[in-house]
């Protein structure tokens, strides 16, 4: 396996690990018993992590569940594993405040020679407007100023901005916050995001500017409009069957980030009031067994938005997000959830006024 040190860095499999970071911290900590938790992409960098830490004296352990973002941290595990800390590998913190002590091995990039290469199309893609708001995963953070400072050179206005939500640097942004983005929506003509195509839609069906994915692993910049609209009907269609469901059930999961039970018991009251036969339903991993298998007729889902987008497909039933259901309650318009960008979050990064119109019918009702 290839290791070698960059500065403080030790790059593995292509990523700089602060491996300093994670000694100094769990000393600092007392920890002797650690697990070391990454999403699938990331085992092999976490076995390395974890060969590193045995190697310096510590007990380690890995977690082998899915994890699908910052959302997901394994304190179950940890807890369960008796470990006295964990390392995270491949995200940034996305709870204020960790239930065990935690330590973010972020995996950024090394080398931004993939980047690079797709710099002209970049510029020949986005050259026609005047601005551009530039954001990126945080793996290609560090190498995104190969992209803003020819952008520049060739004269547009290129905009980055710190995120209000759950993404803490600066341009980053997840699958569910991609508020660094949407905070400039008044001051450039199109979007530009560095990662993958599952990034970039985030900022795609929360506005009707143009947006384009850069993703340096397939050498193509994606213009996101027909997906956007794609998925847009799709959602608008799902909408439709929900409303002729009877028997619904509220998904509310048990993954630390993404529990959203006080949402999800309000939306519930308000099917009921609306004259539905409605329940909450926990689950910490909602796949398409989770959806069949349940005798329900459609879901509300307050997990992860991603999975109603991405994984819609799969259900053999509607899995509508929050703001979807107040359509099919008639306390929103459809107009207003895609013209005013509440599809996902719309507590994230609406301004006051739109975020209330979600908000202020779910605060009528009693739980
Ligand atoms: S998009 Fe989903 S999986 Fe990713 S961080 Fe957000 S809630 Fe978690």
């Amino acid at each position: 396996m290839l290791v070698q040190r960059k500065g403080r860095m030790v790059v593995i499999e292509g990523c700089s690990v602060d491996i300093d970071h994670a000694v100094n911290s769990l000393r600092r900590l007392g920890a002797s018993r650690v697990l070391v938790q990454s999403p699938l992409g990331l085992r092999k960098i976490a076995a390395r992590v974890g060969q590193i830490l045995a190697e310096k004296g510590f007990d380690v352990a890995f977690s082998s569940s899915n994890c699908w973002g910052g959302c997901d941290i394994a304190y179950h595990e940890a807890a369960a594993m008796g470990a006295d800390a964990l390392i995270h590998l491949g995200h940034t913190p996305f709870l204020k405040k960790d239930r065990t002590q935690t330590i973010y091995l972020e995996c950024r990039y090394a080398e931004d020679g993939a980047l690079k290469s797709l710099v002209p199309e970049i510029t020949e893609t986005v050259k026609g407007f005047a601005s551009v708001g530039v954001g990126s995963s945080v793996q290609w953070l560090d190498c995104l100023k190969v992209v803003v400072e020819e952008l520049r050179r060739v004269g547009l206005k290129v905009l980055t901005a710190k995120p209000s939500m759950h993404a803490v640097e600066t341009a980053q942004v997840l699958g569910c916050d991609v508020s660094a983005l949407k905070t400039l929506e008044n001051s450039v003509e199109t979007y530009l995001v560095v990662g993958s195509v599952f990034h970039a839609l985030g900022i795609a069906l929360l506005t009707s500017k143009p947006c384009f994915a850069a993703d340096p692993h397939t050498q193509k910049v994606k213009n996101l409009w027909e997906m956007r609209e794609r998925i847009l009907r799709q959602r608008h269609y799902n909408i439709e069957r929900f409303k002729k469901c009877q028997n619904v059930a509220v998904l509310v999961s048990v993954k630390p980030g993404q529990k959203k039970l006080g949402l999800a018991r309000r939306i519930n009251s308000m099917l009921k009031n609306y004259g539905k036969n409605s329940c909450i339903l926990a689950a910490d991993e909602i796949t398409p067994s989770t959806i069949l298998e349940n005798t329900f007729e459609a879901f509300v889902n307050t997990a992860c938005p991603r999975l109603s987008i991405e994984d819609q497909s799969q259900f053999s039933k509607p899995v509508i997000l929050p703001a979807e259901a107040m359509v099919a309650m008639n306390a929103l318009s459809w107009e207003e959830v895609v013209d005013e960008g509440l599809l996902m979050y719309p507590w994230g990064w609406t301004g006051g006024q739109a975020a209330d119109k979600f908000w202020r019918p779910l605060r009528m009702v009693t739980t």
